[in-house]
């Protein structure tokens, strides 16, 4: 055989097994140990690599679980209590629980209580027309409709309703993942305690001018008029900056303080529809006085 073939081959080869002996032992020296529990972790997560959590992903939450000595400020909303209760048996540790969540949008300044006053034809993106101006209509703190928090939400849980020109939540979809609470620029997006039957109460208002003015830009504007704090009996009512806030762990869902709202920015969702006063007084009679002449009502 050609003398110049054996010496290529022979290089070669002894190039490649010197480089085989270097790597092995770099590769040795520079290990860096896993946790095996991390992917166990990571399999018990939802995947859903929303941030929600607070980290870039469910990879790092996972690392994050691992390596911290308490679960008080951990918590992956998606998966929510069940992920968490697995993820601490799984690492011999107390889980942290949590009331389950859902986003709530702090506006009803819906096209006809909130009517427009200008028009913008420049980019259509809330963060854009927010840094440029107040917005079409003369609220400067309520919705400006143009679908960040949408685009942000990764569960198809929030809608734009092209009637109210606002964000519709889907309850059923809303993992409480926090994305549209951090990419509204107006700060109209709030995560409240679901209640029984995903009932709700909350002032969906956040103007913090004055009665007067807020009024003249919306119909159903918070006045600031305390009349709904005045008739809370559980103190779940505060008033600050012109506007009353429900505080939902304290409220009991009694609905005293929407009767009493004279502006009506007090919303309540998932009741049974209110019953007329007289319509119940004259059950009460009839169930309260049944004798011979009981009519029957068909
Ligand atoms: S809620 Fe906020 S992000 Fe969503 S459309 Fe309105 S202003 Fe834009
Ligand atoms: S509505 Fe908001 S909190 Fe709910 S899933 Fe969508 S982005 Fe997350």
């Amino acid at each position: 055989m050609n003398p110049v073939i054996i010496y290529t081959v022979a290089s070669l080869s002894g190039l490649g097994i010197t480089s085989a002996v270097i790597l092995f032992f770099v590769a040795r020296k520079f290990k860096v140990y896993e946790d095996p529990r991390i992917d166990q972790v990571e399999e018990t997560l939802p995947a859903a690599n929303c941030g929600g959590c607070g980290y870039a992903g469910c990879r790092n939450f996972a690392e994050a679980c691992v390596k911290s000595e308490s679960f008080d400020l951990l918590f992956c909303p998606v998966g929510g209590n069940d992920c968490m209760t697995k993820i601490a048996s799984l690492l011999g540790r107390d889980a942290a629980t949590k009331d389950p969540q859902v986003a709530v949008l702090l506006c009803n300044g819906t096209c006809e209580n909130r009517p427009k006053t200008n028009h913008f034809d420049g980019a259509q993106t809330c963060a854009i027309t927010t840094a440029l101006y107040g917005g079409e209509t003369g609220c400067h703190y309520g919705c400006h409709g143009l679908g960040d928090c949408v685009r942000v939400c990764k569960f198809d849980a929030l809608t734009m309703d092209p009637v109210s020109g606002l964000p519709v939540v889907d309850d059923a979809k809303c993992t409480a993942c926090g994305a549209c609470v951090k990419e509204c620029p107006k700060g109209l997006f709030e995560l409240r305690k679901r209640a029984k039957a995903d009932r709700k109460i909350y002032v969906a208002c956040k103007n913090e001018d004055k009665g007067g003015p807020a009024k003249k830009n919306c119909s159903v504007a918070c006045i600031g008029c305390s009349k709904c704090f005045k008739v809370c009996p559980y103190d779940a009512i505060t008033m600050g900056n012109n506007l009353a806030y429900i505080d939902s762990d304290k409220c009991r869902l009694c609905r005293k303080c929407v009767t009493e709202c004279p502006t009506n920015s007090i919303i309540e969702i998932g009741f049974p529809p209110r019953r007329e006063k007289a319509e119940a007084a004259s059950d009460i009679q009839i169930t309260a006085k049944p004798d011979n002449n009981t009519q029957t009502i068909n």
